[in-house]
């Protein structure tokens, strides 16, 4: 190859480099193996009703059982499961896993809950998703109602033009669209008019200080007051003191998720949880 006469035209490949894409270059054959080997599970966290506290919906997380590494998080492996499209497979396992888990739930006589699941850029981005998804529901006779489809800013500023008929589509089958992590993004107001979300979810970097700081209180209150204009419901994100639920309830935020309630757990703690609803649902004989 020609080599030009900057000095820079030629990457060095330093030691510290080669370690770090060798590292890469592992788990990302790790990664593709973990699928057929059964090494993901969904932990799930739930979403409690402001006022009465009760359950009403949960959020499926995803987790890796490393053979060697442990319980990895979705920080770890996702953008990697992004990078090499391997998150197109691993989405579908995530909504066949939960479907499944759905009926199950159904089956057993737990109370109905809606549960939310995220979905990625590329995922989303793929030509036959609607009919994937629509498949899917069919194969586990899952109601669209009882989930909900949860993207980022992020999703939207990387998507084509088509989102918005996509998104029509999945809510033609029932299921809700939920815009995650709202606040963080850009130009957030522009995408509400845009895109009819179900359901906005506050990011936790505004609930954190919600009670030491006014100004992220007013921004809050705005931004709930705004969603009950629009007819979409409100999550909380990252919700750790009955303080900062105290000021949620008093701003009529219609649902909490956080470690006040729960950390997301696998599927055998949440039963637990869920079967004590005791709404009189005879899943409490479950527990
Ligand atoms: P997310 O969708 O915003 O999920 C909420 C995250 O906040 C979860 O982290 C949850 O454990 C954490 N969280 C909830 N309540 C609290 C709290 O009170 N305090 C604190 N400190 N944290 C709280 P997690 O499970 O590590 O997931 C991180 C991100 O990974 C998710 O953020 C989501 O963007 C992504 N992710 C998880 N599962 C999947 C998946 O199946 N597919 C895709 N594409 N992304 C996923
Ligand atoms: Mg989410
Ligand atoms: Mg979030
Ligand atoms: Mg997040």
């Amino acid at each position: 190859a020609a080599k030009n006469s900057k000095s820079n035209s030629y990457q060095v490949f330093t030691p510290a480099m080669e370690k770090t894409s060798f590292k890469q270059f592992t788990l990302q054959n790790e990664l593709r193996k973990a699928i057929v080997n059964n090494e993901f599970e969904l932990y799930y966290q739930p979403k409690v009703n402001s006022k009465t506290r009760q359950i009403v919906g949960a959020e499926a997380l995803i987790r890796w059982n490393h053979p060697t590494k442990g319980i990895l998080s979705p920080f770890e492996f996702i953008p990697l499961a992004e990078e090499t499209g391997l998150i197109v497979p691993l989405g579908e396992w995530v909504l066949q896993t939960v479907c499944k888990q759905v009926k199950m739930w159904e089956h057993n006589g737990f109370p109905p809950i809606i549960v939310s699941l995220n979905f990625s850029a590329l995922q989303m981005l793929q030509k036959g998703l609607v009919d994937t998804v629509a498949s899917i529901l069919r194969e586990h006779q899952v109601k669209g109602t009882s989930i909900e489809i949860e993207i980022t800013e992020s999703l939207i500023l990387n998507h084509d033009s088509d989102l918005v008929e996509k998104l029509e589509a999945l809510k033609a089958l029932g299921i809700h669209i939920a815009i995650d992590d709202f606040g963080t993004g850009y130009s957030s107001l522009s995408y509400l008019r845009k895109y009819k979300f179900n359901t906005i979810k506050l990011d936790r970097s505004f609930i954190n200080d919600i009670h030491t700081s006014l100004d992220n209180q007013a921004i809050i209150q705005f931004v709930i007051q705004l969603s009950n204009q629009l007819k979409m419901k409100v999550v909380a994100e990252g919700v750790e003191l009955e303080e900062q639920l105290a000021l949620l309830q008093q701003m009529n935020c219609d649902e909490i998720q956080g470690y006040l309630f729960s950390k997301p757990t696998p599927v055998g703690e949440f039963e637990k949880l869920l079967g004590k609803r005791g709404d009189g649902s005879c899943a409490s004989t479950k527990v």
